[in-house]
């Protein structure tokens, strides 16, 4: 990993504004709930920008006929958690062992790559990646710890 400080607050603006007239021309309004506090870390800034990204572009296509998609960043612990919470179709119980599988996809032009690598990303630098599934939408949850040997 290239590591360096990271504010993820201003990394989740800037990534709202460049999906903005996407979200907007699909009827999804974007909440960004940056919450109080420090929100700069160690990371590999390009790497987690990936991360984020294929999150952000899940909950987009989760939601074909629009909703809402609220990003929000709380002090856990020692941690940051960075939520995407989305009013999409939701995930299949049935499914939710496979999500994060490599080349596993719902989608009929989907690579099924984006989670294996959110996942193994989220790994290298000590943190976790979950979800949450019902049938009002997903919410996956990103834990950064604020000290870590990224490497
Ligand atoms: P892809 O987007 O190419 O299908 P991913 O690894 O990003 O590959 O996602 C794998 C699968 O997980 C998707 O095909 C979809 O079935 C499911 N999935 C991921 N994110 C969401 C979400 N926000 N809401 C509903 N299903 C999701
Ligand atoms: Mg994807």
């Amino acid at each position: 990993l290239h590591s360096i400080r990271v504010d993820i607050a201003e990394m989740l603006k800037q990534q709202v504004e460049l999906m903005r007239l996407q979200t907007h021309q699909q009827n999804i309004l974007v909440v960004l709930n940056t919450g109080e506090g420090e929100t700069t870390l160690e990371a590999d800034q390009t790497r987690l920008e990936q991360v984020f990204l294929n999150l952000f572009i899940n909950a987009t296509e989760a939601m074909p006929e629009g909703g809402q998609l609220t990003i929000s960043i709380d002090h856990i612990d020692e941690s940051l958690r960075i939520n995407f919470a989305d009013t999409g179709n939701g995930i299949p119980a049935s499914l939710a062992d496979k999500i994060l599988d490599p080349y596993f996809t719902t989608k009929d032009h989907g690579t099924g790559l984006g989670l294996a690598l959110c996942d193994k990303i989220v790994r290298q630098h000590q943190g976790t990646l979950d979800f949450y599934s019902s049938a009002n939408g997903t919410t996956f949850e990103v834990t950064l710890p604020f000290e870590s040997q990224a490497n």
